[in-house]
């Protein structure tokens, strides 16, 4: 499991976007939000979206891994979504916020988390000027909670700083390459080894 935060207009869903077209079987745990959709926001595929007394039902369900009120809506990772995907055997990224981290690294301690960096405050504020899919207002709080968000950073594994995309992209990927080979990740292919036998003229 890998989660993914960083402040708003750092450029995570592109990352991650990216990433997934890099990592064939790479799954992405779709969230369930209260926030509208922007345009060209599919259901079920950017997002599910829920009105606020459905998404309170899910709560009392149980349904969600984690939630949170990330700039006044409220977001929560699906079980269901993260489940299923491990089920199949594949890894998941997690797009979330710092809070829904935390409480994920407290319920999963195994999983890998990365906390993704603009460059500098100013290209923070000018990717989300141009991304021009948020009104003013809610530009402004994005930028005035990006600082409680960065405050978080440390208590991630890594940082990865997106000023050259390409760059970040390739960051990311030998992160999951990187993760894949730690020994405890490869333990059953280990023991598979030794299970063969045949190292007794090695002793
Ligand atoms: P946006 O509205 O720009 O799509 O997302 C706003 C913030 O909500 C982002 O920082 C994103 O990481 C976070 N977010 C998206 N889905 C979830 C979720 O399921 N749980 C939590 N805790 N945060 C989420």
């Amino acid at each position: 499991m890998l989660v993914v935060s960083g402040p708003s207009g750092a450029g995570k869903s592109k990352l991650v976007e990216a990433l997934r077209a890099r990592v064939p079987g790479l799954g992405f745990s779709v969230s369930a939000t209260t926030r509208p959709p922007r345009p060209g926001e599919r259901e079920g595929v950017d997002y599910f979206f829920l009105g606020e007394s459905e998404f309170t039902d899910r709560v009392a369900r149980g349904d969600f891994l984690e939630w949170a009120t990330v700039y006044g809506h409220r977001y929560g990772t699906l079980n269901q979504q993260v489940d299923e995907t491990l089920r199949q055997g594949k890894d998941i990224v997690l797009d979330i916020d710092t809070r829904g981290a935390e409480n994920v690294r407290r319920l999963r301690p195994e999983a890998v988390t990365i906390f993704v960096l603009p460059p500098s405050p100013s290209e923070l504020r000018r990717r989300l000027e141009v991304r021009g899919t948020d009104s003013r207002d809610t530009i402004e709080g994005r930028l005035a909670a990006a600082g409680h968000e960065i405050a978080a950073a440390d208590g991630y594994q890594y940082l990865v700083i997106n000023d050259d995309f390409s760059e970040a992209l390739s960051i990311l990927q030998a992160i999951i390459i990187a993760e894949k080979a730690r020994c405890f990740r490869q333990q059953d292919k280990l023991r598979g080894f030794q299970k063969q036998g045949g190292f007794e003229g090695f002793r």
